[in-house]
């Protein structure tokens, strides 16, 4: 079989443990797509075939020996901000170019526990500031549904990977959005999970009251395996949670009868396009034939304020983050000054791009005396408030139900120069960042030829009532497994 990337991680698993497939096959299936497509696509910063074909050989012995768990000897893409010893590791960004960790992150510890194969790092926005990976520094990627098109971002290469078959899951980081609108637009299922669920050990630093990496796949049973395998609790994140993650297949396949489902009016707003509103609508009619009371009468009146709020505290917190880059201790490094001020000046001018300069200022601006009242902790105070809207609505509902993007894939170019255009691709993303709490996209259908993506929301560490409602809504819209006809 040489259409071996066109499993699902749990089809592939099952097939690996009733022996018909090697992961050895199967990891070269995957890079034999990688070649073929690799070059329309650019989801990967950096491929590593050699190592991925190296720990598909001892995926095949646990197989062998009986150990082999759910995600051995699958193919995975990691994004380019989680670290992964000895393998170079960018954040898509010139200031790191070179930089080969010394040490693994948590989130790949598991994965190397688990067996799983890494085929590569996947590209990125810069430093995860961006929602359509134009703003790597290594180029952009491609959306795999049409090549002239974003396919979202910050993670859009690990979106892009699954999509196209170069992988057969991932995994993303979101702060604002970054997994589920990449997802979105490329016809994925992506979680981001509850803030302190997933230890950010070895996760290069964004906003850090933001920041969780979670997985993007084919389908909702991938994501729940991938997010199973690299949640719970890690002593060297103080943010890491130490609640136990619950057994997510108990979630899965089960109905969703009685279910209260909020629908908040303030996400039906003007720009979004009229067809993904026709999608969205049809999927509500959806989750009430299943059984689910939805109620579109549900407010959160401050919704339209978690824009701005994050474009404060993310560029407040990425400003103290990136203060490490200083061509001293990492990466990139210009020596051509007379002394080590104009040094690392001129590392950080040429190192950084103009969008990763921009969300600098901005936070150093925010965060500087005279203004930290009037915007960091107005802000902070905001984000209370938004916090206890979705608290209150949680009261009366399972789960909040929204789009995910008001827009589908738009063409490379369009949006680049225009910050705002650019930030305004996360309003139906950045609430539930704001306030912490766990959300997935899943496909719903397509419009113009691409496809569109539900945003079902849940309370702290309720990942698995999302993934049940996410579960029972692909089970009845066949929406699985989409994979870009490239
Ligand atoms: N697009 C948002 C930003 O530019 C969110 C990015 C993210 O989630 N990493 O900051």
């Amino acid at each position: 079989m040489s259409d071996l990337w066109r499993l699902t991680a749990h089809e592939a698993h099952e097939k690996l443990r009733a022996k018909e497939i090697s992961s050895v096959e199967l990891t070269q299936s995957v890079l034999d797509r990688v070649a073929e497509v690799e070059p329309k696509v650019h989801a990967y910063i950096t491929t590593t075939p050699e190592l991925a074909l190296q720990q598909a050989r001892e995926a095949d012995q646990k197989y062998a020996s009986g150990t082999a768990t759910p995600l051995t000897g699958v193919p995975v893409a990691v994004k380019d901000l989680i670290v992964t010893g000895g393998t170079r590791t960018t954040a898509g960004s010139k200031i790191l170019e070179n930089f080969v960790p010394p040490y693994d992150s948590h989130v790949y510890q598991n994965l190397r526990r688990a067996g799983a194969v890494m085929v590569g790092k996947a590209n990125m926005d810069e430093f995860a500031m961006g929602s359509s990976t134009e703003h790597s520094a290594f180029g952009p990627t491609h959306n795999p549904w049409n090549t002239a098109l974003v396919p979202g971002g910050s993670s859009g290469g690990s979106a892009a990977a699954v999509a196209a078959g170069e992988c057969l899951i991932a995994l993303g980081s979101d702060t604002g959005g970054s997994i589920r609108q990449p997802a979105s637009l490329c016809g994925a299922v992506g979680l981001d999970p509850t803030y302190g669920r997933v230890s950010r050990f070895g996760i290069i630093a964004f906003g850090s009251s933001l920041d969780q990496v979670g997985p993007i796949g084919r389908d909702v049973e991938d994501v729940a395996t991938m997010l199973q395998c690299i949640a719970g609790h890690d002593e060297r994140d103080s943010t890491s949670n130490p609640e136990p993650m619950p057994d997510l297949r108990h979630y899965l396949g089960r109905d969703i009868r009685g279910m209260k489902v909020g629908v908040p009016r303030e996400y039906f707003i003007s720009g979004m396009e009229p067809g993904v509103k026709a999608r969205i609508d049809e999927a509500l009619k959806t989750l009430e034939s299943l059984g689910c009371e939805v109620d579109t009468s549900l407010s959160l009146p401050s919704t339209e304020h978690a824009l701005a709020v994050y474009y404060i505290i993310a560029p407040s917190e990425a400003s103290a983050n990136l203060a490490r880059y200083d061509g001293v201790k990492y990466g990139f490094s210009d020596r051509s000054g007379p002394t080590m001020w104009d040094n690392m000046e001129h590392t950080r001018a040429e190192g950084f791009g103009n969008e990763v300069k921009r969300r600098i200022m901005l936070g150093t601006y925010a965060l500087s005396a005279g203004y930290y009242d009037a915007f960091y902790l107005k802000a902070q105070k905001v984000r209370t408030v938004i916090n206890d809207e979705f608290n209150a609505a949680f009261a009366k509902y399972d789960v909040i139900v929204t789009p995910t993007s008001p827009t589908v894939a738009f063409p490379i170019g369009a949006k680049v120069d225009d910050p705002y255009a650019m930030y305004l691709n996360d309003v139906y993303t950045l609430p539930a960042s704001v306030a912490g709490l766990p959300s997935i996209s899943v496909p719903c259908g397509f419009s113009e030829g691409l496809p569109v993506g539900l945003q079902i929301i849940g309370k702290f560490f309720d990942e698995g009532r999302i993934l049940q409602v996410a579960s029972a809504y692909e089970a009845a819209s066949g929406q699985r497994n989409l994979l870009a006809g490239l």
